[in-house]
């Protein structure tokens, strides 16, 4: 496992607990707006320090009755062949698992599910499905972005969609669309993108954020379709 980050604690990333989050080098995107290109792009990953694996089960040992949570977050989680095998040493240990991820290997996601290998799953929704190739870098077979989306649904654990919204990338009616892609369903988050971080592109990092009225409108436009919805 090539883990490219550990945050020691977190009280924002799972909801209602205290968590630790540890970041796996590596994803199948290229979003152009993605502020980890050191846990994205190769070049940049070759340079980033790594924990090992021994390392931070031992890190997650001493924690036992401080935190309550692993979130495993990328990079993308799922494109790791040994994912499985290092969450079952997670929860092994007493720990819930939070995972974040892009949906693009719904078959990976349902050996997860099917196995009660996750406690929540929070996974980010691009752009509508028609806009999904400017908005990961990459071409998409959206068939694989839908199939994940109804697979959360219906999983019977807790989930939550979300979506950084990006000026360059996404209208107020391209937001809609894309909430209608998703709902109706439990919890979606919209969180501006803003600009002053390094991006995988980097002209994207001098970009104003997404007007936060505006935001606030559209949330009340796409209310109907979510029980919660909100600006993060
Ligand atoms: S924002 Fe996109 S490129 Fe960056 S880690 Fe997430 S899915 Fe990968």
């Amino acid at each position: 496992m090539k883990i490219g980050g550990l945050q020691k604690v977190t009280l924002v990333d799972y909801p209602g607990k205290v968590a630790c989050t540890v970041f796996l080098s590596g994803c199948n995107f290229k979003c152009p707006f993605c502020y980890s290109r050191e846990l994205v792009l190769p070049e940049y990953i070759k340079d980033q320090p790594e924990l090992s694996e021994k390392d931070f089960l031992s890190f997650l040992k001493e924690k036992k009755g401080l935190v309550d949570a692993c979130v495993i977050c990328g990079g993308e989680p799922t494109i790791n062949p040994d994912l499985k095998e290092f969450i079952k040493k997670i929860k092994d240990l007493g720990f819930l698992v939070k995972l974040d991820t892009n949906g693009y290997l719904p078959d990976k996601l349902k050996e997860l599910i099917d196995e009660k290998l996750v406690d929540y799953i929070a996974m980010d929704i691009k752009a509508p499905f028609e806009d999904y190739s400017l908005a990961t870098g990459i071409n998409v077979d959206v068939s694989q972005i839908r199939k994940s989306i109804e697979l959360i649904k219906n999983s019977g654990i807790d989930y939550e969609f979300r979506t950084t919204i990006v000026p360059t990338i996404h209208t107020k009616e391209s937001i809609i669309q894309m909430a209608k892609d998703i709902g109706p369903a439990n919890k979606y988050f919209l969180q501006a993108f803003h600009g002053e971080k390094e991006t995988i592109n980097p002209e994207l990092g001098r970009l104003k954020p997404f007007p936060e009225e505006e935001l606030k409108e559209i949330v009340k436009e796409i209310n109907n379709l979510f029980e919660i919805v909100k600006i993060r």
